[in-house]
């Protein structure tokens, strides 16, 4: 099997060269990024942000906004954000329950314990897996996990290991052991590598059809190896 010819620290220097340093698009409060993540169905940072926007400005974001607005009134302003904004209210009334009355307002507070209690807590949440959690727990500056972007395992298996596993969760779980040998474990590392893989697999190294012909690490990377011939 072909082996990349770089690392990951390498990769991720040059990633930044192509596309400049980048900026978390969505919230980081742990809260604020489960309402947002609500706010766009299918999600994505363009469908939440949308979502999110119209209901800051109609209805709030706090629970206590959340818990006084209609149904009907959450799901108008959700509509901004795409789908089923009738199911996506009533989520969001959940959310804000839940932070109130088991939480006491306040998520962050309740996730400075142990992480595998944060994590159990996080996962209670509609829509929040294990990626979710991860995202929050180091966006959050709870932990520096070695989050993967869930919609971009595939980069790093690609480059690295020149295929992907049929498994989701096997990709997920060897990009993440990479970045936790590679990339050190702090909040502005770990963040930044993060970053770089979701816009290079967004952009370029699509899950499906990969544009290895404007790829910037093309000639590095194991997956281009073993195609091109
Ligand atoms: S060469 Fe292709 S598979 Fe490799 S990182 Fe670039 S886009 Fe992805």
């Amino acid at each position: 099997m072909p082996q990349a010819r770089i690392t990951i620290p390498e990769l991720l220097d040059q990633l930044e060269k192509f596309y400049g340093t980048q900026e978390p698009c969505w919230p980081v409060d742990p809260y604020e990024f489960i309402v947002w993540w609500q706010c766009g169905y299918p999600a994505s940072d363009a469908a939440c942000t949308k979502g999110w926007d119209k209901l800051k400005s109609e209805v709030g974001i706090e629970p206590g906004n959340l818990l006084a607005g209609t149904p009907r009134k959450l799901a108008s302003a959700l509509k901004a954000g795409g789908m089923v904004p009738e199911l996506r209210a009533l989520r969001l009334k959940e959310i804000a329950m839940r932070v109130k009355d088991e939480f006491g307002g306040d998520l962050r507070l309740s996730l400075a314990g142990p992480l595998s209690a944060a994590r159990k807590t996080l996962k209670k949440f509609p829509g929040i897996a294990d990626p979710g959690a991860d995202r929050i727990l180091l966006f959050g500056g709870i932990a520096p996990i070695a989050a993967v972007p869930s919609n971009c395992t595939q980069v790093l298996v690609r480059v690295l290991f020149g295929q992907e596993d049929k498994s989701y969760g096997a990709n997920y779980r060897n990009a993440q052991s990479a970045i936790a040998a590679t990339v050190p474990e702090t909040f502005d590392a770990r963040t930044r590598a993060y970053l770089l893989l979701k816009q290079h697999g967004q952009e370029v190294c699509k899950r499906t059809k990969p544009r290895c012909d404007q790829c910037p690490i093309s000639s590095d990377c194991a997956f281009f190896a073993r195609h091109r011939t």
